[in-house]
């Protein structure tokens, strides 16, 4: 079965000034989009054929690997936002962030500290081990939480395409704006 691109919750211009609509155009229609070509293009004819995106992720390598978690990571990324989004961590995800961090602001700074020092391209998250607790954990390139058992709750995407058409070279920048887009209440079904 072929994997699919899903529909932004959103308008494309609706996160502007924070991610403008080019960069969607871009991001969203352009490199996943790619990202879910070249996936379904790699996987006939493998061991994954009938494998979900997550399955795929946990143990695929190279290309496949790649493709399926890329797809994956920017779903999670875009789905992460909404124009007007609830601006606080809601339940039991309050809790635990107070309990590792002290309190949000705390953990927002660390967060973006891990962001911004993240080495070339990848993903910084915001994950939940298995017994509870949290993480931010650095991944270059494709990588995902999931291979390593954990759950993904929040990620940020520091690949220059995400940021550079509105932000340059200005990577802090883009991290410290994402706050005013994220939806927490979205987020924190996750923990
Ligand atoms: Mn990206």
């Amino acid at each position: 079965m072929a994997f699919e691109l899903p529909k932004l919750p959103y308008g494309l211009d609706s996160l502007a000034p924070i991610i403008s609509k080019q960069t969607l155009e871009f991001h969203y229609g352009k490199h996943h989009q790619a990202y879910v070509n070249n996936l379904n293009t790699l996987v006939p004819g493998t061991a994954f054929e009938n494998s979900s995106l997550e399955d795929i992720i946990k143990k695929a390598d190279g290309g496949i690997f790649n493709n399926a978690a890329q797809v994956w990571n920017h779903t999670f990324y875009f789905f992460s936002f909404s124009p007007k989004g609830v601006k606080e961590p809601k339940g039991a995800l309050v809790d635990a962030i107070h309990k590792q961090y002290g309190s949000f602001p705390e953990f927002k700074e660390q967060f973006a500290t891990a962001a911004t020092t993240l080495f070339g391209s990848g993903w910084a998250w915001l994950v939940k081990k298995q017994d509870g607790t949290l993480d931010i954990v650095k991944e270059s390139n494709a990588g995902n939480p999931l291979r390593n058992g954990l759950t993904p709750i929040l990620t940020c995407d520091v690949w220059e395409h995400a940021y550079y058409l509105d932000y340059q070279n200005k990577r802090p920048d883009y991290v410290k704006s994402l706050w005013d887009i994220l939806d927490w209440e979205i987020i924190s079904k996750r923990y």
